[in-house]
């Protein structure tokens, strides 16, 4: 049973999946209990399989479209809700599951926090400023996105979720905080989420060259995923709202990445270059002035140093699975 120690009690829903996952491990680590509510839609037991042992945690797998957390005992200090369809490839596949998960989903997570008098920790996305310009993206820009172009279900659901926590804050008090993350990595990552270094990383396990559509200058902002979850917990602990960008400020073009994965899989490892995308998309990136303000945050790890410990993690989950 959770939550009725002493320690902290943290929930987080979409707990199996990738950043939901590392939150857990760091909630646990820095001492608190921790309630993990996943449907594993997108998320995996496996994820979490680590903490089977640990006292201080729970998996409750339920859809938090419709759960509303009678079942959780005792207090609640803060509620991270993660959960959501996150990779493209999730969204443009049911838009109708996206945007119910946007809507139900968050109502449900907000209202277990408001009955629990808990802090709640919105996980948006870097997504709700549409296209990326020029420039980092700041917290004040108004995001551009067409709500009907087909990419509308994605952009207008977290926009809605960001929409209904600030009126949860204004209308109940509730002590809400919304993080706008920037593309995350690191283990266990979905490799099947569209983005290009999954790809170099299924590519470099497979030994097969890696693909890079030329000339490979796009670029893209890279942040691991403990510094992600570092400026995840330094928002759930403080007091201030946000939107707060958490994210690498950083660029490196797709050719880097594609490099350094190869250099670190060994010298057998390739890179090719293959037909351009028909539109060359730069990453969004963002400006961090707020967070290392507020919240003295910034990314501390060099994209080498993430880069190699992601595929050393992918290395051995491999070679596990074949043993
Ligand atoms: P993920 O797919 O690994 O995790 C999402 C988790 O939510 C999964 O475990 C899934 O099973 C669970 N989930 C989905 N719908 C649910 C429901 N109805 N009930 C219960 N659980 C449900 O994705 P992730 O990359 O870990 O992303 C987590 C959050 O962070 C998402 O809200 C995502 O939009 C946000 N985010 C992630 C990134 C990134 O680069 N990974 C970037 C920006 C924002």
């Amino acid at each position: 049973m959770v939550g009725n120690g002493a320690e902290p009690h943290a929930v987080v829903t979409g707990g199996a999946g990738f950043l939901g996952s590392h939150l857990c491990d760091a909630l646990i680590a820095s001492g608190h209990r921790v309630t993990c509510v996943d449907n594993f839609e997108t998320g995996r037991a496996a994820n979490v399989r680590h903490l089977d042992d640990e006292p201080r945690f729970a998996l409750l797998r339920r859809d938090l479209n419709v759960y509303e957390g009678a079942d959780l005992a005792g207090p609640v200090d803060v509620v991270y809700h993660l959960a959501a369809p996150a990779a493209p490839s999730d969204y443009l596949l049911d838009p109708v599951a996206t945007m119910r998960s946007a809507s139900s989903g968050t109502l449900n997570a907000l209202d277990l926090a408001r009955a629990r008098s808990a802090r709640f920790v919105l996980a948006s996305t870097s997504e709700v400023y549409g296209p990326a310009g020029d420039e980092p993206s700041r917290e004040d820009q108004v995001g551009q996105v067409d709500p009907a172009d087909g990419y509308g279900a994605y952009y207008e659901s977290r926009r809605f979720a960001e929409a209904l926590t600030t009126a949860y804050r204004s209308t109940y008090a509730l002590r809400t905080a919304i993080a706008r993350i920037f593309s995350t990595y690191g283990p266990r990552m979905r490799l099947d989420d569209g983005r290009v270094l999954s790809r170099f990383i299924r590519q470099a396990l497979a030994g097969a060259p890696l693909t890079v559509p030329g000339p490979g200058t796009q670029t893209r902002s890279l942040c691991y995923v403990d510094d992600a979850v570092a400026g995840l917990l330094a928002l759930g602990r403080g007091g201030y709202p946000g939107p707060v960008n958490i994210g690498s400020p950083e660029t490196v073009s797709v050719f880097t990445i594609a490099r350094t994965v190869a250099e670190i899989a060994g010298p057998d490892a390739e890179v090719v270059f293959v037909e351009p995308p028909a539109v060359d998309v730069h990453a969004r990136r963002p400006d961090i002035t707020l967070a290392s303000q507020l919240l003295d945050w910034r990314p501390r790890t060099s994209v080498r140093a993430g880069l190699t410990a992601t595929l050393a993690w992918f290395q051995r989950a491999v070679a596990r699975e074949l043993s």
